[in-house]
């Protein structure tokens, strides 16, 4: 069988499309049969022979000709066609004909399997080593094993263009094979995992600091983590491009502090996630993935479920996630209402990564029904303390009986009162809200719409051990660059243990919390 990612076409960008289109399966045959032609006449052919978009073999299959362990040699060995890294903290680096052992522009094209809880990467633009940590180039991780909180690095999943351009999901399964792909043109690195493109780093054109790499050109090399379960590669095939292509000067991103600080972020290992992104007022899942890519922000785009909202059903749940499956992003459901927790099965509702709402709809104890951000609906408050006792015990009903992992739009006031926010929302008031939160285990989300929580309310909620999302809620196509959030991040000295990340399987709040 020829490596799956040859049916793909080889320089498309939208590769989503790609894989959507039913002929794509069709044409990629055809073209796979002429690649595997050319492919085997490359093992006897000099590397230079190659076309322009095909790439030659860096691994015979048969041994480790054409590449050198830095140290500990044994963590590398071939088995039925394959190189395996397993031993010691080790490299091997690429020394063949291929590029002259050295590559600036360049498609890198692998596959992958990893056995469960193995880490690996596979490093370019470095140089040789004779031992320790490689000090110089780029990093595309591989880890799919979730860990959760504990070691940071662990929370950088397969993909990662490492400390970057971090991906927080496991996009790819232990024990399974896949397709990582790498690319260098210009100033631009592009990652892709079975054919979906997940990473699109431009760099800027001055350096942000000291500490992140920098595009130039350099050695190829395989990694082996110490003590880790193996990691398995074959059908290495690597196609050394040009040396002078550009990247448009009008694609290099501008760097301001909230980009530094977003690189600082994923250098340090918090997880960058904006998990309150709705498809609306026209984006496209297209739209937001390209915009994710470029800013290193991954995004969770959630569905609103709730009577009189697009999802009622379990069978709406299983059609909104058969048309996520497979994309690089989080996918979330947003609980409307009070009612929402009555339309759905836990089971269905459980697929979803996370769960969130808010407590801007309920009703008084006249069983008056209210939206808090419609004035018609809320009516007058003559009396603003009454209304805040309403409101907290409210809240703190949701966070101990609604199967939620994040309380969404925490602390909105209406607009008749949102001007005494800081009196209204007194620190006894506020640590109600945050017990609650902390003994049911829901973050905290960092609204960058409504600019809430205050800085109080989060230092308190930090010090009470209670975890925090940043959302940006979106009305329309500009999700920002969750500013608010980076802010807080500064003020209170957020670190990334205080960042939420989805509970694996099993322990979901749809899982572990009973209904009611
Ligand atoms: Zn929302």
């Amino acid at each position: 069988m020829p490596p799956l990612w040859w049916r793909g076409k080889p320089a498309v960008t939208s590769s989503i499309l790609s894989v959507r289109n039913p002929r794509s399966g069709k044409d990629g045959f055809m073209a796979s049969m002429s690649r595997r032609n050319l492919l085997a006449s490359l093992l006897i052919l000099p590397a230079a022979w190659c076309g322009a978009d095909d790439g030659a073999s860096l691994f015979d299959g048969r041994s480790l000709d054409g590449w050198k362990a830095g140290e500990h040699h044994r963590s590398f060995r071939v088995e039925g066609g394959k190189i395996v890294a397993s031993g010691p903290a080790a490299h091997l680096f690429y020394t063949g004909r291929v590029g002259t052992g050295t590559f600036k522009n360049f498609d890198l094209k692998a596959e992958v399997l990893a056995r469960p809880g193995a880490c690996s990467g596979i490093h370019f633009h470095t140089q040789f080593q004779s031992h320790g940590p490689l000090e110089t180039g780029f990093k595309v991780q591989i880890n799919n094993a979730y860990a959760g909180e504990g070691d940071d690095r662990d929370c950088r999943k397969t993909g990662s263009l490492y400390g970057i351009r971090n991906i927080y999901k496991a996009l790819v399964k232990d024990d399974e094979w896949f397709n990582l792909r790498v690319q260098v043109r210009g100033k631009q690195v592009q990652v892709w995992l079975n054919e979906v493109q997940i990473v699109d780093y431009i760099e800027p054109d001055q350096p942000t600091d000291s500490t992140t790499p920098t595009i130039g050109r350099g050695a190829l090399a395989l990694e082996c983590c110490g003590g880790s379960p193996p990691v398995y590669f074959r059908n290495l095939v690597a196609n050394p491009l040009p040396d002078d292509l550009q990247t448009p000067s009008e694609q290099l991103p501008p760097v301001d502090d909230v980009y530094r600080q977003l690189l600082q972020m994923n250098q340090q290992g918090y997880p960058v996630v904006d998990y309150h992104v709705h498809l609306k007022g026209g984006l496209t899942l297209e739209q937001a993935l390209a915009s994710s890519r470029r800013l290193g922000i991954m995004y969770g785009i959630a569905v609103n479920g709730g009577l009189k909202f697009p999802i009622t059903t379990d069978a709406g749940v299983e059609n909104f996630l058969a048309s996520m499956k497979g994309q690089p992003c989080f996918v979330g459901l947003q609980g409307e209402g009070r009612e929402w927790v009555t339309l759905f099965s836990r089971d269905t509702i459980a697929k979803f990564d996370y769960i969130f709402t808010d407590c801007m709809t309920f009703s008084d104890d006249h069983g008056k029904r209210m939206r808090l951000w419609i004035p018609e609906e809320v009516g007058e408050i003559p009396d603003p303390e009454q209304f805040m006792e309403l409101l907290v015990s409210r809240i703190v009903g949701i966070l101990n009986h609604e199967p939620i992992d994040i309380h969404a739009n925490p602390t909105f006031l209406p607009d008749a009162i949102a001007g005494d926010y800081d009196r209204l929302w007194t620190p006894e008031r506020m640590q109600r809200v945050i017990e609650a939160a902390k003994a049911n285990d829901v973050a905290i989300e960092i609204n960058n719409r409504y600019r809430i929580p205050s800085a109080a309310f989060i230092q308190r909620a930090k010090n009470a051990g209670v975890k925090f999302s940043f959302g940006t809620n979106n009305g329309d196509p500009d999700l920002g660059r969750i500013e608010y959030a980076l802010a807080m991040i500064k003020q209170c000295g957020l670190t990334w243990q205080d960042i939420f990340i989805p509970k694996p399987d099993g322990q979901k709040a749809a899982q572990r919390r009973s209904a009611g």
